[in-house]
């Protein structure tokens, strides 16, 4: 199997080499095989993607917003007639089943590109603001080249999350993906010149932990969008804080979800397997702590285990699979290692645990495990694991599961499950996190911004809440009369 680009980088509109660079291998998950081989981009690259950037930005900038936008309606129109095979690139990228990766990668970078497509011909007005005479009135201005600099999990979808609000608002991008799974954002770049935007105002390069850092300190470089871990946002957000530049930290969580005692169980069970199965566990919104009412606790665990044994593992490209193997070896290895840590320090392992039996091969292949009586010290109940470990916690008083679900440095999302609505508004008044949801778990459609609060980050991502982070208001005062001064 191959899936090898022209080239390892997207610059001014075109695919660019530079074997100079160390290699990026490309390994497809499910079997382990390398299926791309890609360059670091070296400096001279880097400053290439920059420079190109900020020559296309003008151009871009000056165009009407409706313009922009017509470009990215295009752009999403294109990735829905190529959902398939964007879909299928993505599952190599990423091992992610294709069961998923049809409904959820490329069509929520076309919503995006649709959304931000749409809504750019009005958002960027600004304000007339009359002073009795003397009048001013604000413009909506793009910050100039973005970078954007993104996680494994999803690929694409981070691309265009990053890409479209970005583009929509004048600016132009450098885009860095995930050495881990280097080959969507390329295919979003091509995607965009297609459609007719100008080249250079979508570039893409090839990198890793050594790379970002030569992006985000450049000094063309007006913002940083990063999604990844909070070890990385702290790096990545003090560089940029050095050099006062906008940024976006989409970073890690430990989220919480609470089931009451009034839940419609099958619900709150089907709540909890989507915030901790889907694509493998690996989501950064995933409600990895699930607080579960005694009373409901015994049926809530006797259903979920059933129903988790239920999964279909396998091949990640046979429609009916339901869950792919982790990302890479490494990532499977950290998360084996946390499953030992939940029985090692006394947590009931209700299922899983381990390497499935049913898969055979090199594949990335893990159980998705449940841990029951975890406890709010337990290392499996603190740190992000990043996996298919749904850790369940006991609780009785609705004051108490706040305070614990709040005991944490995190506070990305939260969820809650109950048939008490004044008991859902007002717990999710007490949580601390950015995105909540009551009676359901982990729906980011591009109408709602989606962003954390705490160390998991700050600034938004979709809706029209995200182009604030793209642009800033430039105020004009306008005097009517002659200058008076005191000299
Ligand atoms: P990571 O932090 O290891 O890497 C993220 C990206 O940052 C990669 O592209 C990496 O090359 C780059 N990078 C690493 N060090 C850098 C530095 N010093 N300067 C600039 N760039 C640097 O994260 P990951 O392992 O790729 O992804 C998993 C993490 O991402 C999890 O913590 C997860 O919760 C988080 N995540 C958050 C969101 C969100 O929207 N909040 C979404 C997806 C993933």
């Amino acid at each position: 199997m191959k899936a090898q680009p022209q080239a390892s980088h997207f610059i001014d509109g075109e695919y660019v080499e530079d074997t100079d660079g160390t290699v990026i291998e490309s390994i497809y998950p499910a079997t382990g095989e390398v299926i791309a081989r890609l360059h670091t981009a070296t400096p001279d690259i880097i400053e290439k993607a920059i420079a190109s950037a900020k020559r296309a930005q003008k151009e871009w900038a000056s165009w009407s917003p409706a313009a922009r936008g017509r470009v990215l309606k295009k752009a999403a129109e294109i990735m829905r007639e190529r959902n398939r095979e964007l879909s299928e690139l993505e599952t190599l990228d990423t091992g992610k089943p294709i069961q998923e990766t049809i409904v959820a990668d490329p069509t929520s970078g076309a919503d995006s590109f649709e959304f931000f497509g749409g809504i750019i011909a009005t958002a960027m007005n600004g304000s007339q603001i009359p002073l009795g005479g003397d009048w001013a009135y604000t413009k909506r201005v793009p910050l100039g080249v973005v970078v954007g600099i993104g996680a494994w999990n999803y690929p694409q979808q981070i691309a265009c999350w990053k890409g479209a609000p970005a583009l929509a608002a004048g600016n132009a991008i450098v885009f860095k993906p995930s050495e881990v799974t280097p080959l969507g954002a390329l295919k979003i770049a091509e995607i965009l010149i297609e459609a007719g935007a100008p080249k250079g105002v979508y570039n893409v390069i090839q990198g890793d932990r050594e790379t970002g850092p030569l992006l985000v300190s450049h000094p063309d470089v007006a913002k940083v969008s990063l999604t990844g871990s909070v070890p990385t946002g702290r790096k990545v957000a003090g560089a940029a804080a050095s050099q006062l530049k906008h940024v976006t930290m989409e970073l890690g969580g430990k989220s919480p979800i609470v089931v009451f005692d009034d839940a419609d169980i099958d619900s709150a069970i089907s709540g909890a397997m989507l915030g901790n199965f889907y694509s493998t566990g690996q989501v950064c919104s995933n409600g990895t702590r699930v607080f579960v009412h005694k009373a409901i606790k015994e049926t809530f665990l006797a259903r979920l285990k059933a129903r988790t044994e239920a999964i279909l593992i396998g091949d990640p490209q046979d429609e009916a699979t339901q869950m792919g193997p982790m990302v890479s070896l490494a990532q499977r290895e950290k998360v084996l290692s946390y499953i030992d840590k939940g029985k090692a320090e006394g947590a009931t392992l209700v299922t899983g645990g381990g390497i499935p039996n049913s898969v055979t091969g090199e594949g990335f292949y893990i159980q998705p495990t449940v841990f029951a009586d975890v406890t709010d010290d337990m290392t499996i109940a603190r740190e992000e694991i990043f996996g298919p470990v749904m850790c369940v916690l006991d609780f009785e008083d609705e004051a108490e599961v706040i305070a614990r679900a709040n005991a944490t440095e995190f506070g990305l999302s939260a969820g809650v499950f109950t048939s008490d609505f004044s008991r859902a508004h007002r717990v999710v008044d007490q949580l601390e996190a950015g995105t909540l949801w009551i009676n359901t778990y982990n729906l980011c459609p591009v109408e709602i911004p989606f962003g954390g609060s705490k160390q998991s980050g700050f600034g938004r991502e979709n809706s029209a809440a995200a182009l604030e982070h793209y642009s800033e208001l430039k105020t004009v005062y306008v005097g009517m009369g002659k200058c008076e001064a005191p000299y």
